[in-house]
């Protein structure tokens, strides 16, 4: 499978098979999101023919994918068939590590949850908790009687960085056990199924993408606050992993030079001013494992005015102003999008101590969305996020697709027949 350096910095070919692929991903894509909708404004919305749009859309339906159906009532002329998602046409698993708790959810194409589950972690040992996840995922199939041929894939949100499969903690104690600890190879041996890993802020921008915010912007930054501080960028409806799959690494854009020292050998990153760790820092002085971190003290803290905890958030909040203005000049998004897994006392009391945001640019003016948006799904459920990973895989251009498929896994893949007919599977084979 080619990368972006197999390629060498050349634009990539395409083939009459490819082609007909991004039509079909570009037809479902543009019902998934918009349904129901007639051919004739589907043809607008993506530069096809009505033709090629009714041919792709028979295809779909009888691949169980949409549906074509309902008239529209009090419009004059022939009346138009319409198209919508058909949500049992397949079904994703998301899987969410966090420190020491993992939890499980079961969604149609519609994100809707069919069944979902968590637990504690008691232990931190690689293989067992690659396992836990993968009776996990099982489990969930049992009692959700889906059957495996139905599934598109399973996302898994980590705390960590993700490359070619394997990933590692930032910042935790256990974090040697788990260097390149090959996960995405694991969890597709226990479970029979195609499997992708991601960074929990990608994920949780993913997420976002298809089932929150990304209804009303195409192009956004999810700005991850848990107990340090990431991010999520999603252009033109897909999300970007960058390179080396660290884009959106808010937390260690330097905000004070000269400043706090941070693990990643810098000193004065965002992360070490805003953060749950820098908050939790604040009340209890340094703090070491995300075990110590006083979630409920911090809460009561905030509750009864605490002055060390009003000043972090002054502080906090001139760092927030800096790196929104930041992202802003970077990438130019429709907004920017906050969310995770911070107390929402305190994420309410951040985000006033950061209003009134610095001045934007002038060409920003126009936008028709705010330039900050609460996230539509809180942390409670990171796994949907993670859910979402697979579809977002399957809807990316043939080109950018490669960064994100990591594995060549020996162990026998379950093969997806409404996939594979309409050519969505190049990542999975
Ligand atoms: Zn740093």
């Amino acid at each position: 499978m080619l990368n972006s350096t197999d390629r060498d910095g050349a634009l990539p070919g395409t083939n009459l098979t490819q082609t007909k692929a991004l039509n079909r991903r570009a037809v479902f894509d543009a019902v998934r999101r918009n349904g129901p909708i007639t051919r004739t404004e589907l043809a607008q919305k993506i530069g096809l023919t009505v033709q090629a749009i009714s041919n792709i859309a028979s295809e779909l339906s009888m691949a169980g994918l949409i549906r074509q159906q309902g008239k529209r009532v009090g419009q004059r002329g022939q009346p138009a068939v319409e198209l919508s998602l058909d949500a049992t046409g397949g079904y994703t698993i998301g899987l969410s590590l966090a420190y020491r708790r993992i939890s499980a959810v079961l969604v149609d194409l519609a994100g809707k949850v069919i069944a979902s589950e968590a637990h504690d972690l008691a232990e931190r040992d690689p293989h067992l908790t690659a396992e836990a996840l993968g009776l996990l995922a099982n489990r969930l199939l049992q009692i959700a009687s889906v059957r495996r041929d139905k599934i598109w894939g399973i996302g898994c949100s980590v705390p960590g960085t993700v490359e070619n499969g394997t990933f590692w903690y930032d910042k935790v104690q256990e974090a040697d056990e788990w260097t390149r600890f090959p996960l995405v190879e694991k969890l597709e041996e226990l479970t029979g199924l195609r499997a992708f890993a991601e960074n929990d802020a990608t994920v949780a921008a993913i997420g976002e993408s298809l089932y929150g915010v990304g209804r009303v912007a195409r192009s956004f930054f999810y700005l991850h606050f848990n107990l340090g501080i990431g991010g999520g960028l999603i252009i033109d409806g897909h999300p970007y992993r960058g390179a080396f799959g660290g884009a959106g690494e808010i937390g260690h854009m330097i905000v004070k030079p000269g400043g706090r020292h941070c693990a990643c050998g810098s000193r004065g990153c965002l992360e070490q001013y805003v953060s749950l760790y820098a908050a939790a820092e604040t009340i209890c002085g340094p703090t070491r494992t995300p075990d110590e971190v006083p979630t409920e003290e911090l809460i009561a803290c905030s509750r009864a005015g605490d002055g060390r905890l009003l000043a972090w958030q002054q502080e906090a909040a001139q760092y927030v102003r800096i790196a929104i203005r930041n992202i802003e000049a970077m990438f130019d998004p429709d907004t920017i999008v906050i969310g995770g897994g911070l107390p929402a006392e305190l994420m309410d009391g951040l985000i006033a101590a950061a209003t009134p945001l610095l001045p934007t640019m002038t060409h920003r003016h126009s936008s028709r969305q705010p330039r900050l948006m609460r996230a539509e799904h809180a942390a409670e459920l990171p796994a949907l996020g993670a859910a979402a990973l697979p579809i977002a895989i399957a809807m990316l251009p043939v080109s950018s697709s490669a960064s994100w498929r990591t594995t060549t896994t020996s162990a026998p893949m379950m093969t997806n027949p409404a996939l594979a007919a309409l050519g969505f599977d190049s990542l999975w084979q």
